[in-house]
């Protein structure tokens, strides 16, 4: 229910907020104010009476009849009013009455005196009479022809309980109207201030997948809401990315599939047409099988590529020596390599090792080593180095002695189905994903890899790999 309650708009909120925090800070202002300021006006009255305690002390006798009374003569005095309004009484210590004036009448002021009431200087206090009028009254002690009598001198406290109302009641008008002025102000203020997200809601409103060039405006202002703005465009930026991405992935993807079977598909159908001999047909279904063997190593570079962007390849670190790691690679290619007359060189140090996912970092290697055998010509050299740097880097080398990569290709040698020459590419069995998958693979372990090409002199990759175990803590 209470939750209903709650308005709906923040500037609406902000603005009862703002109107009770002010009204708060009002009242709590306005009571200390009055509470103070009656404070002062009471000390004035107790001052005043102590004074007119002084003046009755000199004008008090007692009459022939042994009663005591008062000389009074209000019309020479220069502050009559103060006179006329004085209640006085005067009682003995024990209590009884011996003075009342006219003003008081036959109210009690204050009742039996206390035991040191008045002694040895002016008692102030508070009090009420009979009928309840509050008062300020100040007592002392005084001798009278040798009888001690306790002289009880007050004001009425109304006129300045009066004073402190009015003020209230001009309080009460005007606080309202203040409130009411803030309130307004409050409000404008809060709506202009959220006016550029109202905007920025509607433009956000708008954005879709097909439209993720769209931004968010005000992102140039320094405030909270620039900034804000700011942060948003950025993440619409780094989702077109991949929204582009992968949407280019998902075309390439089609693309490469596209070739293979169309080529299988040709085949297939050119040996269905001619009556062809056993042989024929064997031929035909060689080359049938060489391209699905084709497309199985595109799937599974492409089930390797998507389940790490998906972030769910898990790794599963071992320790090993790289040198063992590099002989193994290198071993996949001994055959191919000779067949080409061509000779691949393994050397390094023996003590390097490392903690790592074995099986990912092998994937890297031999996608290097491959591109290595695929590219160098026939009687060419392949160094794999292994060696580890102070900093605390391993790194592994493979160079060959290829055509190279021209200058121009570097930056995007490593970008999913980039290929120098296309067409050489596809012809050597290539998928154009053999580098991505190599660079995802050391990235994951926190390294990184690189292409030192010399155009007409060979490829150098580099692999380098932080944190090496040395053969000590093996
Ligand atoms: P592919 O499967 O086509 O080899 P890669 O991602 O492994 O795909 O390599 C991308 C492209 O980089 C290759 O098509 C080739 O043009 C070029 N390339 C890679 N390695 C070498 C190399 N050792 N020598 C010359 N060119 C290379």
């Amino acid at each position: 229910m209470i939750h209903n309650l709650r308005p709906r708009h923040i500037r609406t909120r902000l603005t009862l907020w703002h109107i009770f925090v002010l009204a708060s800070v009002l009242a709590v202002t306005w009571s200390f104010t009055a509470f103070f300021l009656f404070l002062q006006l009471r000390e004035q009255l107790t001052h005043y009476a102590v004074q007119e305690i002084e003046n009755v002390e000199g004008l008090l006798y007692f009459n022939a009849g042994g009663k005591l009374d008062l000389r009074e003569d209000y019309h020479k005095h220069p502050d009559s009013k103060r006179l006329l309004d004085r209640l006085l009484e005067i009682r003995s210590p024990e209590g009884s009455v011996l003075y009342r004036n006219e003003r008081l009448g036959s109210r009690s002021l204050g009742g039996n005196p206390l035991p040191d009431e008045g002694e040895d200087q002016f008692s102030p206090r508070s009090t009420r009479l009979d009928d309840g009028t509050p008062v300020r009254m100040v007592s002392r002690r005084w001798p009278l022809d040798g009888r001690p009598l306790v002289i009880r001198l007050a004001f009425s406290e109304e006129p300045i309980r009066a004073r402190i109302e009015e003020l209230a009641l001009a309080s009460a008008f005007v606080l309202p109207i203040a409130l009411i002025l803030a309130g307004l102000g409050g409000y404008l203020l809060t709506q202009r201030a959220l006016g550029p997200l109202q905007e920025m809601a509607r433009r956000a409103d708008r954005i879709t997948s097909e439209r993720l060039n769209e931004r968010l405006p005000n992102d140039e202002v320094g405030d909270e809401l620039g900034q804000l703005a700011r942060v948003f465009n950025h993440l619409l930026a780094r989702l077109e990315q991949s929204f582009e991405q992968l949407r280019r992935f998902t075309s390439d993807a089609s693309h490469e599939l596209r070739t293979p079977l169309a080529s299988l598909r040709s085949v297939g159908e050119v040996a269905l047409q001619k009556d062809g001999c056993r042989e024929e047909y064997r031929d035909a279904i060689g080359s049938m099988l060489e391209e699905v063997k084709r497309l199985t190593t595109l799937i599974d570079s492409l089930l390797t590529i998507s389940r790490a962007d998906a972030g769910c390849i898990q790794l599963h670190p071992t320790i090993f020596r790289v040198m063992d790691l590099a002989r193994q690679a290198a071993g996949f290619f001994e055959v191919l390599a000779e067949e080409k007359g061509q000779h691949i060189t393994i050397d390094g140090s023996e003590g390097v090792s490392m903690k790592g996912d074995r099986v990912f970092l092998m994937q890297a290697l031999v996608n290097i080593i491959d591109n290595a055998v695929k590219y160098s010509p026939a009687g060419g050299t392949i160094h794999v180095r292994v060696y580890s740097e102070q900093a605390g880097t391993i790194r592994l080398e493979v160079g060959d002695s290829g055509p190279g990569i021209a200058p121009e290709h570097v930056d995007r040698i490593f970008n999913r189905f980039y290929r120098v020459d296309n067409s050489r590419s596809r012809q050597a069995g290539g998928t154009g994903l053999g580098l991505a998958i190599a660079q995802w693979a050391v990235r994951v372990h926190g390294g990184d890899i690189e292409l030192l090409s010399t155009p007409g002199s060979g490829c150098t990759f580099r692999i380098s790999l932080p944190a090496p175990i040395t053969s000590a803590s093996f």
